[in-house]
């Protein structure tokens, strides 16, 4: 969600004359587009924060944005901060370019966030940011032809730990014509693969008359369009799963038989807790039921560790689901209290910090052992993927016959690292797995 906002506004402001620098030196603008999920992501944008202060010593024309959840969250707190000129919402981005041409010409501090958050958006609001969305979107620049379409906005489900519902309002669904209208704008420009996100992605339901429209309707509508070839959708909520999307994934080509579906906990005390209304028992029968309907899907969670009352048996409970879910991979977090979320109300943080380490430690050993098996059994198939450019590690990125390292993924979101000219970049290829760790599959091209 976040690196979308970042493109749309990056596209924004370079239609409104601005060009990018990789320089911090060279800037005339930064902006920071920031994520509440966790403290430590708030803690690192005020260590930037600091920098900038210091930056700004010597260069007091620079322009400081803060955009995105930390914004929308924090407000004035962060407005008063030395080094921020400009403090704008999620529901705002629209407005960046007038706000830094405003910042420029008066050197104003400007802050524009949704006062009432939950309260429904005015229409015209949810239009800008359609049309937003629409004007500005281009494919992904870090991987050619893969791009991002939300379908929904917000969350209604208040997990007791989170703070996405407080700062990126109501849950809404977009119009569908305007989602399939953006793919076709998308697969225009040569977009290959599209990503649909929504926090809720499997929530997704647009009453237009008497029709409803659901999230297995438009998987439908976007694999007739060309020339898309791959199409996901992330992040699945456990509790709302129709059916009709698992059909869609085994009946329509195109549709990445990739599910990423968190679970949080094992324990049905905390799952309880949490409000994620299910339990694990009621989340194992989803996974089988997606094997059932689309064997060679892949499967990747979530779990937060440490939430408030977990004792050791309720972790025992969670390492017994990472044992029987047998994800491809999940995501670890230390549970992180956030200000006006339910838990942090009505709970105490009590898991000691180590404590919630040594879990997350042992959660992650038990996945990378399920994850190397997975990874084993690929040896000497070769596999599609997708070229998504350069490998990002550059200690391991070593040219063979003049060919640097290449990382792309599988359709089921394996990443496979090979050498190879990196025109591929955004290309399919095909490659032959001849060595894997945990992590990652390595091969040669075929
Ligand atoms: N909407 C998505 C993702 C939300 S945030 C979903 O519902 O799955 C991404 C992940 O961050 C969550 O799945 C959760 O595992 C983690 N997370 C959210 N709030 C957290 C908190 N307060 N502390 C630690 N991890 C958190
Ligand atoms: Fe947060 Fe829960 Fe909504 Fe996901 S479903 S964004 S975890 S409140």
């Amino acid at each position: 969600m976040n690196k979308l906002d970042t493109s749309l506004v990056a596209v924004a402001l370079q239609q409104a004359g601005f060009t990018q620098t990789s320089k911090i030196t060279e800037a005339g603008v930064v902006l920071i587009n920031t994520c509440s999920v966790r403290q430590h992501a708030e803690d690192r944008v005020f260590s930037h924060l600091g920098h900038l202060k210091h930056l700004k010593e010597s260069r007091p024309e620079i322009i400081v944005a803060v955009i995105g959840c930390m914004a929308q969250r924090l407000g004035k707190e962060l407005l008063d901060h030395e080094a921020v000129d400009i403090v704008c919402g999620p529901a705002q981005i629209t407005q960046i370019p007038e706000l830094i041409g405003q910042a420029l010409a008066n050197k104003t501090k400007t802050l524009v966030v949704t006062e009432k958050i939950r309260k429904k958006p005015p229409t015209d609001e949810a239009n800008s940011l359609d049309e937003f969305e629409f004007c500005y979107d281009r494919v992904d620049d870090r991987i050619p032809a893969q791009a991002y379409v939300r379908v929904m906005r917000g969350c209604n489900k208040f997990c007791t730990y989170c703070v996405v519902p407080y700062v990126r309002g109501q849950e809404i669904s977009r119009p569908p014509n305007a989602i399939i209208e953006q793919i076709k704008k998308l697969a225009d420009q040569g977009a290959k693969q599209i990503t649909l996100l929504g926090q809720t992605v499997n929530s997704y339901k647009y009453n237009a008359g008497d029709k409803s429209y659901s999230l297995a309707d438009i998987l439908e509508m976007a694999s007739d369009i060309e020339p898309v070839k791959w199409l996901r959708f992330i992040t699945s909520y456990p509790a709302d799963f129709d059916e009709a999307i698992l059909h869609a994934v085994a009946g329509l080509p195109k549709l990445c038989p990739y599910l990423h579906v968190p679970a949080q906990s094992g324990s049905d005390k905390i799952l309880n807790a949490m409000n994620r209304h299910y339990t694990s028992g009621e989340y194992l029968a989803l996974l089988e039921r997606a094997r059932r309907i689309v064997p060679n899907i892949a499967i990747a969670g979530d779990f937060i560790v440490g939430f408030p009352g977990e004792s050791d048996e309720d972790f025992q409970a969670t390492a017994d689901l990472v044992k029987q879910a047998q994800y491809k991979n999940c995501f670890v977090f230390k549970y992180s209290p956030r200000p006006g979320t339910g838990a942090d109300k009505k709970l105490t943080d009590t898991v000691p910090l180590d404590v919630k380490k040594q879990r997350n430690t042992a959660l992650l050993e038990i996945q990378n052992e399920i994850s190397e098996k997975y990874n084993k059994s690929f040896l000497g198939q070769t596999l599609e993927i997708m070229v998504e450019g350069l490998s990002k590690k550059p200690h391991l990125n070593k040219a063979e016959n003049n060919h640097p390292q290449l990382v792309g993924r599988t359709a089921t979101d394996y990443i496979v690292v090979f050498n190879g000219p990196e025109i591929l970049a955004g290309e399919f290829a095909k490659v032959k797995i001849t060595k894997t760790s945990p992590l990652t599959l390595f091969g040669e091209i075929v």
